[in-house]
């Protein structure tokens, strides 16, 4: 079979549009199967050549991926190709816009098929929230078989029009009833709709052109994201079956609280906890904020409930900006006093509450 479109044109591979055209006009008219000594076959096949050749798109595809069969290839849907499968994805894409979509069936089925979302959910402590990390994820889910790329036969095996719905992807069935025939339309049970279907199907996913694979993926998870956001990762998902899109993977990010600190916006809140006298006479206290420990400066007088505030050293915002770290400040009331606390604070009040004390004795 000597299908190269090129010697079928006779012209050579560098031909510029206008050789071809040429080429064609004059062998068409040569082998038109009206004339006498015309060839419907070779008319047939100077007409498959020039489609090809004379459209830019197709002629590029050809080049790329097409070369002459040697192999007796009479049933061979693709009209002499000779594919390595094993370097081609989407198969069904390039000859569906190589043949303007008459490769097969078109029974109604959408034209490209997206695969399933995946759910991950991620667990990252208070600090790396603020500080951005990296997680890495492993979910188990369908992902193109590598072996056929998703395209269901094995490589180096054609890919041949559906025998059971003739490249419809669809069946009909008739039933004789008594208010008369009635016809249903369903779709294909061998090809699932495809409208082809594997010679050979792939040793690998058993012609599903996908397996179950466990997914490493290293996720970056920016600084500053909070409890409950989600990560979209595009085509991450899972591969449909028969090749087609990756659907999404969406990560779900949850923050474990941290004891002392608490996010408030993009500002962080924590308590400094202090004593009455050190209110009253001014102290300092320590502060662990995001970034590390800082150490505040309480000065006399201080009002429990005074707020102080360390300023950009909060959460950095996902949109820009940075918070602020507040600081409260509470006053700790002891419950128990030892006596000798009980007569510093007695002689501190002035003897005030004594008499309420006892009034209630
Ligand atoms: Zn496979
Ligand atoms: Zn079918």
């Amino acid at each position: 079979m000597a299908d190269d479109y090129y010697s079928v044109l006779g012209v050579s591979r560098d031909a510029t549009k206008e050789d071809i055209k040429k080429a064609y006009r004059k062998l068409a008219h040569a082998h038109h199967p009206d004339k006498a000594g015309g060839d419907e076959n070779k008319f047939k096949q100077i007409n498959e050549a020039y489609q090809v050749l004379s459209d830019e798109k197709k002629r590029a595809q050809y080049d790329q991926f097409g070369q002459t069969s040697e192999e007796p290839g009479g049933g061979n849907p693709f009209g002499g190709f000779n594919i390595n499968f094993e370097d081609l994805g989407g198969i069904g894409d390039i000859f569906g816009s190589m043949f303007g979509g008459g490769f097969g069936g078109r029974g109604g089925r959408p034209a490209t098929r997206r695969g399933s979302d995946v759910a991950v959910d991620v667990t990252i402590s208070f600090l790396e929230s603020a500080q951005g990390t990296k997680q890495t994820v492993a979910p188990r889910m369908y992902q193109k078989c590598e072996r056929c790329h998703g395209n269901s036969a094995e490589p180096g095996t054609p890919i041949e029009t559906c025998a059971t719905c003739g490249g419809q992807g669809v069946v009909t069935q008739s039933r004789q009833t008594p208010l008369g025939v009635f016809a249903t339309r369903s779709i294909c049970p061998t090809c699932q709709g495809e409208g082809k279907q594997a010679k050979q199907p792939c040793s690998r996913c058993h012609g599903e052109g996908r397996t179950l694979q466990t997914q490493e993926l290293e996720v970056d998870i920016p600084a500053g994201i909070s409890d409950g956001q989600q990560i979209r990762l595009s085509g991450r998902g899972e591969a449909p079956p028969h090749g087609g899109i990756a659907g999404d993977m969406y990560i779900s990010i949850h923050v474990t609280p941290d004891p002392a600190l608490r996010r408030d916006g993009n500002d962080v809140r924590s308590e400094a906890v202090i004593s009455f006298p050190q209110a009253a006479l001014g102290t300092t206290a320590p502060v662990r904020t995001l970034y590390g420990q800082e150490s505040l400066d309480i000065p006399a007088g201080t009002q429990p409930g005074t707020e102080f505030r360390f300023s950009g050293q909060g959460f950095r915002g996902l949109e820009g900006g940075k918070g602020d770290h507040i600081v409260r400040v509470t006053i700790d009331v002891p419950r128990r006093l030892s006596r000798e606390q009980r007569k510093l604070l007695e002689e501190l009040d002035g003897g005030k509450s004594k008499p309420k004390r006892k009034k209630w004795l």
